[in-house]
């Protein structure tokens, strides 16, 4: 009996840490998946040679988390969306109809065959993760990249799914508001690796990929976006899977002191700049 019940928790517990990521849970891989990206099955372009498009692309600045974000029909909602350094979180939603400017698939392996829209991401991080798995695959660290971008319309069939089988309330509490899921601004990559079976779980940061990931992703312009003890601040559970791209210098001072993106654009951090 309790042996069941155990486990019953068990996988209630991996579910939501899946959910309230507003990562792509297992169980809906297959609604996911049948989102097409406007490609047909089995065509598509390998981008191997992606040149940021600089013009689509505005630098990070530090500006506050105040600074950013306006009131739009009651919805706070940032004012730097195509920002690399944009903060998006449960109280700080993109606008609805953004897509990024410039999605592009990178070259790397991705644990399923269909040419869905989740292996894509904007140019500039596309190339970065390039760069970081062929760095890895030098040490003979084997990772996969498993869910980039999401846009509001799949993140909407995502959440009413949720609301449909599992009730309002559980969609509410597990999975996230469509527009407040960071995987819309095409800077995320979830991303896991052989030792895991590739999938998205607390265990594999205590894998080799998982620690060469945490290590490495710096050096690549990307942070490790929801980080353990940091619940309270990021409104999510620890994610050793979820990648952020933000960009070689702001990546290196928020990894090396510890930072969510929340602490780096605090009214606090930047006085004390
Ligand atoms: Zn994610």
């Amino acid at each position: 009996m309790n042996k069941i019940r155990t486990s019953s928790l068990a996988i209630v517990a991996a579910l939501s840490v899946a959910l309230l990521s507003g990562c792509e849970p297992p169980s809906l891989s297959g609604l996911l998946s049948s989102e097409s990206n406007g490609q047909p099955a089995g065509e598509g372009t390998q981008s191997t040679t992606v040149e940021p498009n600089n013009e689509a692309t505005v630098r990070p600045q530090r500006a506050s988390l105040a600074e950013t974000i306006k009131d739009v029909d009651g919805v706070p909602t940032v004012t730097n969306a195509t920002d690399l350094s944009v903060v998006v979180n449960k109280q700080r939603a993109l606008p609805g109809d953004y897509i990024p400017p410039d999605l592009v698939e990178p070259n790397v392996p991705f644990p399923f065959d269909e040419k869905v829209e989740k292996r894509l991401l904007r140019a500039e991080a596309a190339q970065a993760l390039e760069e970081l798995f062929a760095k890895a695959k030098t040490e003979g660290i084997e990772l996969y990249a498993v869910s980039g971008y999401r846009s509001y319309k799949t993140q909407k069939s995502l959440y009413e799914t949720y609301v449909k089988t599992q009730g309002a309330e559980h969609a509410a509490a597990y999975s996230a508001v469509p527009g407040k899921s960071e995987h819309q601004t095409g800077l995320a990559m979830d991303v896991s690796g052989y030792d895991a079976n590739t999938r998205l779980e607390e265990s594999f940061a205590e894998t080799p990929e998982g620690i060469w990931l945490a290590a490495n992703c710096a050096d690549f312009g990307f942070v490790i976006r929801y980080l353990k003890g940091k619940e309270d601040t990021t409104g999510y559970a620890y994610e050793p899977w979820h990648l952020r791209y933000v960009g070689k210098e702001m990546a290196k001072e928020i990894m090396a002191g510890g930072l969510t993106l929340e602490d780096y654009f605090s009214e606090a951090a930047i006085a004390h700049k």
